[in-house]
């Protein structure tokens, strides 16, 4: 049996049967035997049906976003904004289904087309921190582009993942098209990566499951697209508007209790501004709202588990700056905290801490800034404040990061590409470039001499 717990009660709100590698295969079977029919669906009928989940997505909002509150204790106003996502990336996928096409190329002796190919059977496997979100980054193009789907959810939050399921159904989406196995990600979603008759994982997770999956992908060579862990860099110059991007940085760690990938955990000042900027950064953190997320007007809520609250923990043993308050009681609740001075060189600006814990680093120049931001493994985000563009423009391209922002802390759009670069993965997902991970390219070529 699964127990899944609220985190801001710690209440168990379903008991769920633990599906195993029969109940995976099973699933695989019914992707396969739908493949055909569903690769051949037309255009017109496939955008109506994809515009059908946005619309029941719409209708079932406030629903999902509750349920997702539950599960993953995070604020209701961001599980509203996310639900909202997920509606418009169905949207945004089902318009693109008959904008993504080939090409037609000069060449001797006939005429040159490509095609873009459905995979077959497409595995997704998914964390637990935006699990609807995050589902439908992958669900949605891989359904566009006439893909099956198994999709595995993170174990500890499953509800809104298998309630996706249910209306892809509900929208008249053919039986065995789309499919939801919540089982363990050591059992399951290794079964996942090593199945013959599946095509492609999309993973979304930490970078050490990624690189198993990648190694588990490699006996079928199987297509992998990863979305890993990231210790972003919120870049911030003396010359910055320092209030607003003071404002701003809480939203850019703390959001979902830092539990993000894009968390911009390490804040990188320039010296001179370093005293003034940590003042401001305590003072708006101290105003962040810290509790019940099912209250409409909470910004952070707990952590996902008892576990995840040790590891944030073990982080925090000196060097603190600020630290806010947090409810006791039951619930996984760990204050937001700023630690510095830091070097980059401590774990704490090392490691991805994944909760509400970030580090100050002061910089010297412009070179200094790049040469720290980019002195991790990962590279997923980030962020650069100045009001001199032609710096901006020279930090946004010097990062190796692959979604970065100037004066903002955005990293999400569902028309523009989102993923990593080093060990944050690889592969691209939203926008046109989310089309590519679930599509090969074939060349047709046709002789036309008599
Ligand atoms: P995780 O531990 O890597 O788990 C991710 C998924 O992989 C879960 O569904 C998990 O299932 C499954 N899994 C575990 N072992 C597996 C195996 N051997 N083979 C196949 N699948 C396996 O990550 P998490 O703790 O859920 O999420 C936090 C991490 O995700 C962080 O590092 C964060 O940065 C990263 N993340 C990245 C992005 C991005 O877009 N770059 C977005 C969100 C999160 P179980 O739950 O059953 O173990
Ligand atoms: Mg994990």
């Amino acid at each position: 049996m699964n127990q899944v717990v609220n985190p801001a009660t710690e209440e168990t709100i379903a008991e769920l049967d633990e599906p195993g590698v029969d109940e995976l295969n099973a699933a695989v079977a019914r992707a396969k035997a739908a493949f055909p029919a569903w690769s051949a669906v037309s255009p017109p009928d496939r955008i109506r049906l994809m515009r059908r989940v946005a619309a029941l997505i719409e209708e079932n909002a406030e629903d999902l976003a509750r349920l997702e509150t539950r599960n993953v204790g995070k604020p209701i106003s961001d599980s509203r904004g996310e639900v909202a996502m997920v509606a418009d990336v169905f949207h945004y996928y089902a318009g693109a289904i008959d904008k993504h096409h080939g090409e037609t190329i000069p060449v001797a002796g006939g005429v040159d087309m490509t095609f873009r190919e459905p995979l077959g059977v497409v595995g997704l496997i998914t964390p637990w921190n935006f699990p609807l979100n995050i589902a439908s980054w992958k669900v949605a193009p891989a359904l566009a582009c006439g893909n099956t789907v198994v999709l595995k959810p993170a174990e500890i939050t499953p509800l809104s993942s298998i309630r996706l399921g249910e209306l892809i159904v509900e929208a008249g989406v053919p039986e065995g098209v789309m499919n939801v196995v919540a089982g363990k990600g050591s059992i399951v979603g290794q079964a996942m990566c090593e199945h013959d008759d599946i095509s492609k994982i999309g993973f979304t997770g930490s970078t050490e499951v990624g690189a198993n999956v990648m190694r588990a992908a490699a006996g079928t060579i199987k297509r992998v697209t990863l979305e890993l862990g990231g210790k972003s860099a919120n870049i911030v110059f003396a010359d910055a508007d320092l209030e607003r991007a003071a404002s701003a940085a809480p939203y850019a760690v703390f959001g979902n209790a830092g539990q993000d990938c894009c968390a911009r955990s390490r804040i990188l000042i320039e010296r001179p501004a370093f005293d003034r900027f940590a003042e401001l950064l305590a003072d708006s953190t101290a105003a962040l709202r810290v509790g019940d997320p099912e209250e409409e007007k909470t910004e952070m809520g707990p952590l996902i588990s008892a576990t995840q609250r040790e590891i944030v923990s073990s982080y925090v043993e000196g060097d603190v700056i600020f630290r806010g308050e947090a409810p006791t009681g039951p619930g996984f609740w760990y204050p937001p905290t700023l630690l510095g001075p830091l070097s980059n060189d401590a774990r704490q600006a090392r490691e991805e801490i994944f909760g509400p814990v970030a580090v100050l680093v002061p910089f010297e120049d412009e070179a200094d800034a790049i040469r720290i931001a980019n002195d991790t493994p990962y590279g997923l985000s980030g962020s650069v404040w100045t009001r001199d563009v032609g710096r901006a423009m020279r930090v946004a391209r010097g990062v190796q990061a692959g979604v970065l922002s100037v004066n903002s802390n955005t990293s999400v759009r569902v028309s523009t590409p989102f993923g990593g670069m080093k060990q944050s993965g690889f592969g691209r997902e939203l926008g046109m470039h989310g089309l590519d991970g679930y599509s090969d390219v074939k060349n047709v070529f046709v002789a036309t001499e008599e």
